[in-house]
């Protein structure tokens, strides 16, 4: 049966695409800079890898107590676990780990790339891929700043390509009945709020530094431009007290489901 041309421990759906079964699948295996060539040559000559997600994120600050890499070290969780659940037919490619923030540079430690350099970094990392026969590419975004931009250039980056290449931020799982229902203050993605504060509570607390925080006395040095911009970022700072691991590990799971079904119809529809 179909069974007998899978990897061991792994089965085929009727769509052809390979599943990993019950069996443990290291972490390395899903991250394509942690594959050999060989290994990587292998997967694309058998047909069995069929799509390779591209997170992209940014190094930008993320309020007074969490880590800048957030949203890399997010969406690349969340391409991570996706391709887990879907091994051994997508890879991660490593995450584009500064965006186009602009917006945040009054605030310290904030890097940002401009538009034209970054759109030229996704396309040139999919275009690498094309090249070696990947057929199939998800960009996945976990930062604001990214997705009118990419919104706007995927269809571009398949037309020059030539390869199925479709666009989402992870947070395109979030309908708002779900947001309502997991988030007190009603926000998704937010910023540095109660819902980036509860995923990484989840994912990596050790990403998270309340010790030494004291907003009130930052508030004179912050450099925020604008009346709006500091209140907005006071507000930010009083909704991540709501953040839960609970709540976390729930919008991870979610993200991760959907991700899951996305990929595969998008592995599913190209060659
Ligand atoms: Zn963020």
């Amino acid at each position: 049966m179909a069974t007998l041309m899978a990897a061991p421990g792994a089965e085929l759906s009727a769509t052809g695409i390979t599943r990993a079964g019950d069996n443990y699948v290291h972490i390395r295996k899903v991250r394509l800079w942690e594959n050999t060539r060989r290994e990587f040559r292998e997967a694309l000559e058998g047909g069995v890898l069929r799509g390779v997600i591209v997170p992209t994120g940014s190094t930008e600050q993320h309020n007074e107590h969490l880590a800048m890499i957030h949203d890399t070290a997010s969406v690349t969780l969340v391409a991570e676990q996706v391709a887990l659940a879907l091994y051994p037919s997508v890879l991660v490619a490593p995450p584009v780990s500064v965006g186009i923030s602009p917006h945040w540079m009054d605030r310290k430690g904030t890097l940002t790339l401009r538009k034209e350099t970054f759109l030229n970094v996704v396309f040139e990392i999919c275009e690498s891929l094309q090249i070696h026969g990947v057929k199939n590419i998800w960009i996945l975004n976990g930062h604001g700043g990214n997705v009118a931009p990419l919104k706007e250039a995927t269809p571009q980056f398949r037309r020059k390509l030539g390869i199925n290449i479709q666009f989402n931020a992870y947070w395109d799982a979030y309908t708002p009945e779900i947001i309502r229902k997991y988030m007190e203050s009603n926000r998704a993605p937010g910023h540095a709020a109660e819902f980036e504060t509860s995923f990484a509570m989840a994912a990596f607390p050790e990403r998270i530094h309340w010790e030494g925080v004291d907003y009130e006395k930052a508030k004179p040095r912050l450099g925020i431009k604008t009346p709006e911009a500091a209140a907005e970022d006071e507000q930010f700072f009083k909704e991540a007290k709501l953040a839960s691991t609970a709540k976390g590990e729930a919008m991870i799971r979610i993200a991760v489901e959907w991700g899951v079904k996305r990929m595969r119809e998008i592995i599913g529809a190209g060659a």
